[in-house]
C-alpha cells in the first residue's frame, strides 16, 4: 500500500522544487471526503486514489497530475462539487479532475472490434489534456490489480473493457509497461484456463529460461566488451499475453514459442546503435526478414529502436532491441517519459519530444493547426469526428459538422429516408442542428415519411448525400416506367405487345423502353414503326394515374384550354397551355397532344387580373363576386398605383373555362371594375403562388371510357 509520503518523496526525487504541500492538502481533504467509503477489497477507499498517485509519481508527473489522482474520484462518488475543487485546488485541477470524472461517465455497451476503435477515439476528443487520458490509465491499471474482489460478471466486463479500450490506449501513448499489465491481468480474469496454462508452462520452464537467460546476458555483454561497446545487456521474459495472443495468431503450441526471451541492449546515443546491430549480425546469423528499423522511421506513437532476431549462442533464436537510454525509457513510459515539469529545466534532447506532446494536447483541445508531426502520428484524426451514441447506446462516428440526418443514414438507408424528425438529448431537434461529441440520438421514422428534394442541404456525409440523391433516382425511374407502362396499355390495350425491332429504338428490353417512353424520349410514332399492330387505330391515352398528372403553375391551363402535355421525369406529366413560354424550350418531339375535360366539382388553379379604382370595400365586393360564381380565392396580390387605381392579381380556383367565364362576368359588373382578364396563360410575369409544380390533376381515371386524354403526336402542332 502506498503511503502519501512515499508519494511526495518521490516526486521531489524527480522535480525538487514541487508544491509538495499541495499535494499533501489534496491528500487530506480526499481522505475526508471518501472516509466513509471503503473498496471491494475491505480496505479504505482512499488507498485507491493513493495507488493511482503513486503510479503517476513513478511516470514522473508534475503536481497537478498527482494532484488529480489523489482527487480523481471525489466529484464521481462524493458529495464534493467541481466547484468545491477549484476553490482549493485552482483551475487547472479542477479541469483535470472534470475531463477524468467525463471519461468515466461514458458507457460502454459494445465491444464489436470497430465500435471499441470508436470509443477509443472518443476517449482521446473527450480527455482533451493528455495528463486526464493518463490519470484514467493509472486508475484502471490500479483497479484492475484489485479485481479479484468483485463478482465474475463485473470482472469479466471490466477486464473486456481493459483489453478493448485502455490497453490499445496505453500502446498508443507508447507507455508499453501499463499496457502490458493490463494485458496480462485482464487475460487472467477472460481466459483464466488459457492464461494458468502459460502461467504453468512458464514456470515448468523458468529455471531454464532464467538459467539461459543470465548466460545469454553474460555471452552478449562479453561479445560488446570485446569490440569496445559500452552497452548493457537485459534479458527478460515475454509477458504472458503476448506469448499466449502469439500461439493464437500463428496457431503454434507453447513449445514452437522460441522467442520466449528477448534481449535489450542499451547504447549511449543513436550511431552507436547501429554499430551495435553489425557487431551482433558479424557474430549471429540474422533470421531474415525480421529487422526493423524503428530509429529512421519512428512508430506512430513515437516509438524507436532497432529490432533484430538472429540464432544466437547455444542455437536459441533470440529477439534483440539495440536502442540509446533515452529511446529505453520512451518505450517504456511514452508521452509520459518526457512530461516537462513545470520549474524543471529540460535538455534539448528532449525539447521535440515535448513538442510532440504539447501538439497533441493543443489538437486535443480542438486547435485549428495540426503540426505535422502530429499528421504521422495519425492522432489529427481523431478531432475530425464527433461521436455520439444511438437510443440502444451504439456508438458512431461521423464528421465534425454532421447534423441529424447524417446521423440517421449512417444508421440504415432507411432510417434516414422514413426519417420525420430526431431527438438529441431527449429533446426535439430540427434537421439544421449540429451534433456534438457524445450527443444521445434518437431518430424519429414514419412509414410515410419519404426524403424531400431540401434535404440534400442539411447532410454533410457522402453516404447521406448519395442515398437521398440515389432515392429520387429510382423515384423517377419507376415513376417513369410506370407513366410508359400506362402509355402502352393506353394505347395498344392489355394484351402481349411485341416489339419487333428494340434496336430502333435505342433499348434493350421492355423496362428500358417503358423507362423511356415515359420520360418522353420515344416518340409514340417511333414506337409505332416497330409495333406489330393495326397502325390505322388511334391512340388514346386514357386514365392516366391522376397522381402522375399535374396542371403547371407557370400558365394554370384549366380544362378545355388548348393544352400540351410532357413527361418530366420524377414527377409525371406536366400539362401546360400551348401558348405557354415553356412550349419552344422542350423540344417538339417531347410533347403529347392533349384533351383535358373537366369533372364536376374538381378545381384548377388559374391567374386572373382586376383593374379598378380604389373604393372602400372593393375587395370585399370583388371576393364576394368570386365566391358568388362558386370559385375560391387561391391567391391575392395588390399593386397599388400612383392615382386611385389599383391591380389586383388573383389565383382563383375554376372547374374549366366556362366557370372561369362566369366568374370573370361576375366582376366585371361590379361597380368600380375597369378591367378583368385572364392573365399567366402564357407562364409571363412572376407566380403569384409558389405551388411546386402545380395542381395535381385528379379524378380522371374514372372519367377512363370517356377518353379524355387524346394523345397524338404534336406534329400537326409543331412542325418539324
Ligand atoms: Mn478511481
Amino acid at each position: 500500500m502506498s503511503r502519501i509520503f512515499e508519494i511526495t518523496e518521490k516526486v521531489l526525487q524527480y522535480a525538487p522544487k514541487a508544491d509538495v504541500e499541495l499535494i499533501n492538502r489534496a491528500y487530506v481533504f480526499a481522505a475526508q471526503a471518501h472516509k466513509d467509503q471503503r473498496r471491494s477489497s475491505g480496505e479504505l477507499y482512499i488507498t485507491h486514489p493513493l495507488a493511482v498517485a503513486y503510479i503517476l509519481a513513478s511516470l514522473r508527473l508534475d503536481v497537478h497530475t498527482i494532484v488529480t489522482a489523489l482527487l480523481h474520484d471525489t466529484v464521481e462518488d462524493t458529495h464534493i462539487t467541481l466547484d468545491d475543487i477549484q476553490d482549493r485546488f485552482g483551475d487547472e485541477v479542477a479541469r483535470l479532475v472534470d475531463g477524468v470524472t467525463k471519461i468515466g461517465q461514458i458507457q460502454f455497451h459494445s465491444f464489436e472490434h470497430k465500435q471499441a476503435e470508436n470509443f477509443r477515439k472518443m476517449i482521446l476528443a473527450t480527455a482533451k489534456d493528455l495528463r486526464v487520458l493518463l490519470v484514467k490509465l493509472a486508475d484502471r491499471l490500479h483497479n484492475m490489480r484489485t479485481l479479484g474482489f468483485m463478482r465474475e460478471e463485473k470482472r469479466k466486463y471490466i477486464s473486456e473493457e481493459t483489453m478493448q479500450l485502455y490497453a490499445p490506449l496505453a500502446h498508443r501513448l507508447g507507455i508499453h509497461w501499463i499496457k502490458q499489465e493490463m494485458e496480462d491481468l485482464a487475460f487472467s480474469h477472460l481466459e483464466s484456463e488459457a492464461y494458468q496454462f502459460v502461467v504453468s508452462q512458464m514456470k515448468e520452464k523458468l529455471d531454464l529460461l532464467h538459467e539461459t537467460r543470465s548466460r545469454l546476458e553474460g555471452v552478449l555483454q562479453e561479445a560488446l566488451d570485446r569490440q569496445g561497446i559500452k552497452a548493457k545487456v537485459y534479458g527478460r521474459m515475454k509477458h504472458l499475453y503476448s506469448i499466449h495472443d502469439k500461439m493464437q495468431r500463428k496457431h503454434v503450441d507453447f513449445s514452437e514459442i522460441y522467442d520466449l526471451i528477448a534481449f535489450r541492449i542499451i547504447v549511449e546515443d543513436t550511431p552507436i546503435c547501429y554499430h551495435t546491430l553489425g557487431m551482433i549480425h558479424s557474430l549471429y546469423r540474422p533470421v531474415p526478414g525480421r529487422f526493423k528499423d524503428y530509429i529512421a522511421l519512428p512508430k506512430p506513437n513515437g516509438y524507436q529502436s532497432l529490432h533484430t532476431s538472429v540464432i544466437g549462442p547455444e542455437n536459441h533464436r533470440i529477439e534483440m532491441q539495440i536502442r540509446t537510454e533515452s529511446m529505453h525509457s520512451y518505450a517504456e513510459d511514452g508521452v509520459a517519459a518526457h512530461w516537462l515539469y513545470k520549474d524543471g529545466s529540460i535538455k534539448d534532447d528532449d525539447r521535440k519530444h515535448f513538442q510532440w506532446l504539447k501538439q497533441l494536447t493543443e489538437l486535443l483541445q480542438e486547435t485549428d493547426n495540426p503540426g505535422e508531426f502530429m499528421e504521422s502520428a495519425r492522432l489529427d484524426l481523431f478531432v475530425q469526428e464527433v461521436y455520439v451514441f444511438s437510443r440502444d447506446g451504439d456508438i458512431y462516428a461521423l464528421p465534425r459538422g454532421a447534423r441529424p440526418l447524417d446521423f440517421a443514414y449512417a444508421v440504415h438507408t432507411d432510417v434516414g429516408h422514413h426519417c420525420m424528425g430526431v431527438r438529441i438529448n431527449g429533446e426535439i431537434a430540427d434537421f439544421q442542428a449540429r451534433i456534438r461529441n457524445g450527443d444521445q440520438i434518437e431518430v424519429l421514422t414514419s412509414p410515410d415519411q419519404t426524403p424531400s428534394r431540401q434535404w440534400i442541404r442539411y447532410v454533410k456525409t457522402p453516404k447521406a448525400r448519395q442515398a437521398i440523391r440515389q432515392w429520387f433516382r429510382r423515384q423517377e425511374r419507376d415513376a417513369s416506367i410506370r407513366i410508359g407502362e400506362k402509355i402502352l396499355q393506353d394505347s395498344f390495350g392489355d394484351g402481349e405487345l411485341l416489339i419487333k425491332d428494340f434496336d430502333a429504338l435505342e433499348c434493350a428490353n421492355m423496362d428500358e423502353l417503358k423507362e423511356k417512353l415515359g420520360r418522353g424520349e420515344i416518340p409514340l410514332e417511333s414506337l409505332l414503326k416497330v409495333v406489330d399492330q393495326d397502325s390505322t387505330k388511334p391512340l388514346f391515352l386514357k386514365g392516366l394515374s391522376h397522381s402522375l398528372m399535374r396542371a403547371a403553375d407557370c400558365c394554370h391551363p384549366i380544362p378545355d384550354d388548348p393544352v400540351l402535355g410532357y413527361f418530366e421525369s420524377g414527377k409525371g406529366m406536366i400539362i401546360h397551355h400551348r401558348d405557354c413560354k415553356l412550349i419552344p424550350k422542350v423540344a417538339n418531339n417531347q410533347w403529347i397532344g392533349v384533351n383535358w375535360k373537366s369533372e364536376k366539382g374538381q378545381l384548377y388553379p388559374t391567374g386572373i387580373e382586376v383593374k379598378n379604382y380604389n373604393r372602400r370595400g372593393m375587395l370585399a365586393h370583388i371576393s364576394s363576386a368570386i365566391s358568388n360564381a362558386h370559385a375560391n380565392i387561391e391567391d391575392l396580390k395588390i399593386e397599388q398605383r400612383i392615382g386611385a387605381m389599383s391591380r389586383l392579381k388573383i389565383l382563383v380556383e375554376v372547374e374549366d373555362r366556362k366557370h372561369l367565364a362566369a366568374v370573370l362576368r361576375h366582376i366585371k359588373v361590379l361597380e368600380g371594375v375597369v378591367r378583368v382578364s385572364r392573365r399567366n396563360q402564357a407562364g409571363l410575369g412572376h407566380k403569384i403562388s409558389n405551388r411546386g409544380i402545380g395542381a395535381a390533376i385528379k379524378g380522371m381515371v374514372s372519367f377512363g371510357k370517356r377518353n379524355l386524354f387524346k394523345a397524338q403526336t404534336v406534329k400537326d402542332k409543331k412542325n418539324e
